[in-house]
């Protein structure tokens, strides 16, 4: 299966991506992960990334590109897909597309997930991240059993420093006038299905299996199961 999922930043793409991923054992491709990993190993990728990341900028679309294709070229890829973060412009949509004619993969569906302003801001404002497994919590709605420690690896949570309050405002900007154009892009190629972000978690992952079993894209061995 190949997705993309598209929606404002505290959405819960990455959250539906790496529920989807386990369940569908298909890769999750994430360029705001795959961003962060670079940064911390500081690798030349990263520390040109840095500065962007930090004031809730894009990263230009050559290097994201770039970063993609050769993600997707991956063995793994070629059995499907699930893009979180990706893509975030009119040209990096464009180069999706162009990629995937050239491997006759095309994609499946297009997930917005359509998330309420005060339901976005109140996600990425509670979130705090564990800085050794990536396990995302919430200050109110989801809190580890020991304040400030992951209950999965024992990590420190840390808050993402682009979830500070002034940085959440750039980020939200700047998705509105950089991706929200993408929705009208993928509805006119017929493969937009929009969805409530706003939903808890679990919910809407069951109202994407029953999307998926309705499109006839999830495999028989997996609706046995
Ligand atoms: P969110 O969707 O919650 O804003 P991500 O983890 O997807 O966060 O991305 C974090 C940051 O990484 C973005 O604010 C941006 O700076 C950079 N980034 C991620 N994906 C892209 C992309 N496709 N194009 C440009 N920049 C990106």
């Amino acid at each position: 299966m190949r997705i993309v999922l598209l929606g404002p930043p505290g959405a819960g793409k990455g959250t539906q991506a790496q529920i989807l991923s386990k369940d569908l054992n298909t890769p999750h491709i994430s360029t705001g992960d795959m961003l962060r990993e670079a940064l911390k190993a500081a690798t030349p990728l990263g520390l040109k990334a840095k500065k962007y990341m930090e004031k809730g900028a894009l990263v230009p679309d050559k290097v994201v590109i770039a970063l993609v294709s050769e993600r997707l070229s991956k063995p793994d890829a070629m059995k499907g897909f699930i893009l979180d973060g990706f893509p975030r412009t009119p040209e990096q949509a464009a180069s999706l597309d162009q990629s995937l004619e050239k491997l006759c993969m095309p994609l499946d569906l297009v997930l917005y997930l359509k998330a309420s302003l005060e339901v976005v801001i109140r996600r990425l404002s509670g979130r705090r991240v564990c800085s050794q497994c990536g396990k995302n919590y919430h200050l109110t709605n989801f809190k580890p059993t020991v304040d400030g420690i992951c209950d999965n690896c024992g990590g420190k949570l840390f808050q993402r420093p682009d979830d500070k309050e002034e940085t959440i405002e750039n980020r939200l900007k700047v998705y509105e006038r950089q991706t929200a154009p993408l929705i009208e892009y993928y509805k006119n190629k017929k493969s937009l299905y929009e969805v409530s972000g706003d939903k808890e978690a679990k919910l809407l992952n069951l109202d994407l299996m029953d999307l998926f079993k309705k499109k006839g894209l999830l495999s028989l061995r997996y609706e046995r199961n």
